[in-house]
């Protein structure tokens, strides 16, 4: 009989925000860890001790630190972080020859699926209206937010073609065909909702997903750190690890 591994040593970035509380307290009953380092935007990363894989929900700049400090310690990195800007993207790709990293806009397994169906919806109904909307708390940053622009690029892809081709984010005017509408809502508390609507003459089709708890998402992140340890340098995604 082999031994079991040894426990995953831990750091979670962004501690102090939703998701980090969320992570450090489903963390702390999960026997595959060990958390080893806590870090907040205060906090810095001066001091971490030896790490197997940093888990990062904060900002930008919160993930761009986290990726200096893995880069230069060989440490796996999974980010679930959204509304990063092109260079932050490419120095992400670049990193990804050098370290293990996963990223997704949304850890959810509900959306993996959503994902997967609005793929096969809009490649069926190639000439069907697109709209995605999506609803969060008050305080959210960026918006559209990361998952519903992936639920736009995986529509754009189905239809053979990309989302820069085809998105709509200012709806002045009759809708423009082939397009791919987003809407935004913004308020109270809420933790995450995303709708695909397709429509055609006489009849429509709704795909939606809620999230009514943040405990989803770092399940499916806690769940990624798991199989991302010990993983060849790549760029990975949710569906490799499912
Ligand atoms: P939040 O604002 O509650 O928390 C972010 C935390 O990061 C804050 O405590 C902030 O102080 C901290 N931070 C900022 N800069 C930092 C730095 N340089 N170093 C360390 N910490 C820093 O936000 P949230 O709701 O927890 O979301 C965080 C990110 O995760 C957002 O980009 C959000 O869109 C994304 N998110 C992704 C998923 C997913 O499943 N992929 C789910 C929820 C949220």
């Amino acid at each position: 009989m082999s031994a079991a591994p040894p426990p995953i040593r831990l750091a979670i970035n962004g501690a102090a925000g939703r998701m980090g509380r969320a992570l450090v307290e489903q963390v702390r009953g999960d026997a595959r860890f060990v958390l080893c380092h806590v870090v907040t935007a205060a906090s810095g990363w001066a001091d971490a001790p030896a790490l197997d894989v940093v888990v990062d929900f904060s900002s930008a700049a919160g993930l761009a630190a986290a990726l200096e400090h893995c880069l230069g310690r060989d440490i796996a990195l999974v980010s679930g972080t959204t509304g990063l800007d092109a260079a932050l993207e490419r120095r992400l790709a670049e990193a990804a020859q050098r370290i293990a990293i996963l990223r997704a806009a949304n850890f959810s397994l509900g959306v993996a699926v959503l994902t997967r169906l609005l793929r096969a919806a809009a490649a069926a109904l190639p000439d069907w209206d697109l709209d995605i909307a999506e609803a969060h708390h008050r305080d959210k940053r960026d918006a559209p937010s990361g998952t519903a622009l992936a639920l736009g690029r995986a529509a754009a892809d189905a239809r053979g073609s990309t989302l820069e081709a085809l998105a709509i984010h200012d709806r002045g005017g009759a809708r423009r065909e082939g397009g791919i509408g987003f809407a935004v809502m913004r308020g109270g508390d809420i933790v995450g909702e995303h709708s695909a609507l397709l429509a055609t003459t006489g009849e429509r089709l709704e795909l939606v997903h809620r999230a009514t708890d943040r405990g989803i998402f770092a399940r499916g992140a806690l769940h990624a750190a798991a199989w991302l340890r010990g993983r060849p340098p790549g760029a990975y995604t949710l569906d490799d690890a499912m």
